[in-house]
């Protein structure tokens, strides 16, 4: 059986690894197979915990550290500590905290966020020192996950050298929305982020980043529709809910 098959992220710095994972190498069934990563979607919690191990081993982080959050679509990020997780990941597996962001500078912690159609963001800073994940869709991306997220890492003297990948996420061509979300989001980020009926949440994702502080071309776009691509991804909006999650993971790599 193959294993995990995540989208490796080159940081530009060499301590800092980062990947977002698709559905493939996991163990859970259909409608979530198979590297569902989601603890709160109705999947086998055994299932789950097997898939994050199998994760952990085929990209060298410690599971045991790693952090898991509840995710409630708000601005709150969770600092982590040298404990990091305590054992949110593949432990009790129900997340260290009630928070769409985490934020470490601490080697070896490795942030996991999760999304079946939202962003999932990873940022780092220009020396490696500092790492941050978040869940920005869009509740929390009008609610400022990103700017918080970066405000984490960075103050206003080095937020000019921080990079961020915005993950694969529901594109505008399968994300129509009602007019009251609409116009909030064109009020919080500007008309250009509409698209006909649709939105862009990565145009969104983009304005909080540079309005944070973060470079435009410092920010990578990983591309992909989790709709379109089912082979690749879950998507909520397409699966009608009954589905998976993929995960965003970043950390600092501990000396050899
Ligand atoms: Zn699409």
């Amino acid at each position: 059986m193959s294993g995990p098959a995540p989208i490796i992220i080159r940081t530009g710095v060499p301590r800092v690894r980062a990947a977002f994972t698709t559905r493939a190498g996991g163990t859970s069934t259909a409608p979530r197979a198979s590297l569902n990563l989601g603890a709160a979607t109705g999947d086998h919690p055994g299932h789950v915990r097997a898939n994050r191990t199998r994760l952990a081993g085929a990209l060298g982080f410690d599971p045991v550290r790693a952090v898991a959050l509840r995710q409630v679509h708000g601005s709150a990020v969770y600092m982590a500590d040298g404990h990091g997780g305590r054992d949110s990941f593949t432990g009790a597996a129900d997340g260290v905290a009630d928070a769409d962001a985490a934020a470490t500078g601490h080697p070896g912690i490795a942030l996991a966020v999760m999304g079946a159609d939202c962003p999932m963001v990873l940022a780092w800073s220009a020396d490696g020192s500092r790492v941050a994940a978040a869940h920005a869709g869009w509740r929390g991306l009008v609610a400022g996950v990103l700017e918080a997220a970066i405000a984490a890492i960075a103050d206003d003297d080095d937020v000019g050298g921080v990079r961020a990948a915005v993950g694969p996420h529901i594109g505008p061509c399968c994300y129509p929305v009602g007019d009251d979300v609409r116009a909030v989001l064109a009020d919080r980020f500007g008309p250009g982020v509409l698209r006909g009926a649709a939105v862009d949440l990565g145009a969104c994702c983009e304005v909080a980043l540079t309005g944070a502080g973060v470079p435009r071309d410092r920010i990578a776009h990983i591309g992909g529709c989790t709709a379109c691509e089912e082979g690749l991804f879950f998507s909520y909006r397409r699966d009608g809910g009954e589905t998976g999650r993929q995960a965003g993971i970043i950390w600092i790599e501990e000396d050899a």
